[in-house]
């Protein structure tokens, strides 16, 4: 076995290797960018080596300097974990080329298996079934579009060197055809650098079912199947082991057609064979047909893991070590469900765009097995992947795997960015998908339903305000004998703005008037109903949806300041008073703009000393959240 491995990856993964080669007695390297400078991953290696600035085309793409970091800390492998370097093989044969292991299929085996058109003609020369299509040379589009047509409408365009659902354009006539040919083309060139294409027949209601497989370069086994169906915008969203309603018939079948497949390049290592399958007529032998083969452990490899109690990781290490493969078919079972769910700093409502920011706050439930790269206080950076965590849960049957699914995803909470959380939380409970009747269309099926933008309610307004009001617990001070305290508290969520006032009847007791509602709290154990927390001027309430709210501190607030010479409006309202005229001069303090908002008047006063360059409101005037009221500058 090795003593030092390098690890060529960051993240989730990174930190998933990390714990198993400690567990192996391994010491372990971590690389970084500047930007993971303080990265859990870095944290958690024995060494680690700066690789270079945050690109990663200047960083983890650097095989160069992976290799050098490889050496000079006296690493003996490198395990690229997925994505980045895990699937090129011109950095296979560097790292041999160095005299190094790399953790991982053989440059050769993953050339047979790099672009999707080559193979699939190899894979149908070993005997196993790829989707009906043409996956040759010519490029010509009138002679695909004639392909298309022969094949027989809906097909699918995808990139030869496609991956991660890039390059791939679904058609369902002939007349769509030439112009999705020429967007796929155009975004496999910018993506891929290839703008070849195959064309497939589309199958509908289609099941993505893989088959994890493992081999030492002669014999292989597989680690049965996974059902990775439940995606959105053909990336995987939850998966799990095994595959709902699969057949021992059609188990044998897959497993057979996937061993077969690995055998046929020679494989060494962990890999997956993905395979489209027909469910319009449940799982059946003669339904499901090769896709691609992904030649690296696979992000949800750890659903896998649960039902068959292998570490893949340690097979990894073990057979990149020259040991022969750990066990033989016969000895491989499956105990239980699992499930996995990707939880990622995206704007679901927005359609799943990805989101950043620092972390206030990250809590898992100890009940699940948590992968992640990240901890209170890291930042999900504009850089890469921004995957927070994945959830994986173990049951003794799909049905226990489900709940146990919800109730780990319940128990989860995340502040300081937005999540898919909700998202996930309301796909683990769609019927559909607890009944198993799982297709790749479910998702976007129930898109209204799963992807809805949530609105706090009253209660999570309230609370939040009261967490906001920082109401110090014991005897009320100031509290006068007619009168209960009273005090107005500003938040926004969005675009929307609230103004409740709290009622303090006793420390531990407040109404909260919002608008002609009024919501009764009462505090126990330090909780005034829902979990929430304030960071700084963010308030997160963790109901069945997260609400972050800002605090807006009509105080702080009266000097608003953007870069010290502008002036701009903190909230919608209405100008009740412009008090500066263009080209007077002002102090540190004056005066400039009273703004009404929310039944409040405020006062922005200039935030230094300066000459007023320009007034650009009147009073009268409305005025949306961050419009330019007053700008300054120097006095001459
Ligand atoms: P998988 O097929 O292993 O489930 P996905 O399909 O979700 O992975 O990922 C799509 C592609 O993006 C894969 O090629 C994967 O290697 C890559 N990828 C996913 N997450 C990351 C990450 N955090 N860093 C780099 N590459 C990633
Ligand atoms: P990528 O390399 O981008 O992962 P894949 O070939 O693995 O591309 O396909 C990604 C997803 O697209 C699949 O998981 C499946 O949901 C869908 N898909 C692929 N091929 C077909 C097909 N022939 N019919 C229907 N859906 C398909
Ligand atoms: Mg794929």
């Amino acid at each position: 076995m090795f003593t030092k491995i390098l690890i060529a990856n960051r993240g989730e993964i990174a930190c998933r290797i990390i714990k198993t080669a400690r567990e192996m007695g391994v010491w372990t390297v971590a690389v970084y960018s500047d930007a993971d400078a303080e990265a859990l991953h870095v944290r958690q290696a024995d060494e680690a080596v700066r690789l270079g600035p945050a690109p990663v085309a200047e960083s983890y793409l650097r095989g160069d300097l992976i290799i050098r970091a490889a050496l000079e800390t006296g690493a003996q492998a490198i395990h690229p974990g997925y994505g980045f370097l895990s699937e090129n093989p011109e950095f296979v044969e560097a790292v041999e080329a160095a005299g190094l292991v790399f953790i991982g299929p053989s440059a050769k085996a993953i050339r047979a298996m790099g672009l999707k058109d080559a193979a699939k003609a190899l894979m149908t020369k070993a005997g196993v079934p790829v989707v009906p299509g043409y996956h040759g040379a010519t490029q010509e589009p009138a002679f695909l579009a004639k392909k298309a047509g022969e094949i027989g409408y809906p097909v699918l365009i995808k990139a030869v060197a496609g991956g991660g659902g890039k390059g791939m354009r679904l058609v369902e006539g002939a007349p769509n055809f030439l112009e999705n040919l020429a967007s796929a083309r155009a975004e496999a060139q910018t993506a891929f650098g290839n703008p070849d294409v195959l064309i497939e027949k589309y199958i509908t209601a289609p099941r993505h079912i893989e088959v994890q497989v493992f081999g030492d370069g002669t014999e292989a086994v597989h680690l049965f199947e996974r059902d990775c169906s439940l995606q959105r915008r053909h990336q995987k969203v939850i998966e799990e082991a095994p595959a709902p309603g699969m057949t021992d018939e059609v188990r044998a079948a897959m497993g057979q057609a996937a061993v077969t497949a690995a055998k046929a390049i020679g494989y060494a290592g962990a890999g997956t064979i993905e395979f489209i399958v027909d469910a319009s007529d449940g799982l059946r032998a003669d339904g499901f047909w090769f896709m691609e083969m992904n030649t690296r452990l696979q992000v949800e490899h750890p659903v896998t893991e649960a039902i068959t109690g292998v570490d893949l990781v340690a097979w990894q290490l073990r057979v990149a070590a020259g040991e022969p493969l750990p066990a033989r078919q016969e000895d491989m079972s499956i105990t239980g469900h699992a499930m996995e769910a990707r939880l990622y700093a995206e704007d679901v409502p927005a359609g799943f765009l990805p989101a950043t920011g620092v972390i206030d706050h990250l809590a898992f439930p100890a009940t699940a097995r948590i992968d992640s790269g990240v901890v209170a206080g890291s930042e999900i950076s504009p850089w890469y992947d921004p995957m927070i965590a994945k959830v994986t849960v173990h049951g003794r049957d799909r049905a226990s795997a489900c709940r146990a699914l919800t109730a780990a995803l319940r128990a989860t909470s995340v502040a300081g960015t937005v999540t898919n959380l909700g998202f996930l939380r309301r796909l683990a409970q769609q019927p559909d998908f607890v009944a198993g009747n799982v297709d790749t269309g479910l998702i976007a099926r129930n898109a209204q339903m799963l992807c809805a933008a949530p609105v706090p309610t009253a209660q999570d307004v309230a609370i939040a305000a009261v967490v906001a009001a920082e109401i110090a617990p014991g005897p009320l001070t100031g509290f006068t004998l007619w009168d209960p305290l009273s005090r107005a508290v500003l938040l926004s969520f969005g675009e929307t703005f609230y103004a409740p006032r709290l009622v303090v009847q006793e420390a531990d007791r407040v109404d909260v008037i919002l608008d002609d509602e009024v919501v009764h709290l009462t505090r126990r154990d330090a909780h005034w109903g829902l979990p929430a927390i304030r960071h700084g001027a963010r308030v997160t309430v963790f109901g069945p949806e997260t609400f972050c709210f800002d605090v807006i501190d009509p105080l702080a607030r009266d000097s608003a300041v953007v870069g010290g010479d502008t002036v701009l409006a903190p909230m919608p309202g209405l100008v009740r008073d412009v008090a500066v005229v263009s080209g007077g001069t002002v102090a540190e303090g004056d005066r400039l703009v009273v703004l009404e908002a929310m039944k409040m008047e405020h006062v922005l006063r200039a935030p230094r000393d300066g000459v007023v360059a320009a007034v650009s409101v009147a009073a009268g005037d409305q005025v949306t959240a961050g419009a330019l009221m007053v700008a300054l500058e120097p006095v001459p």
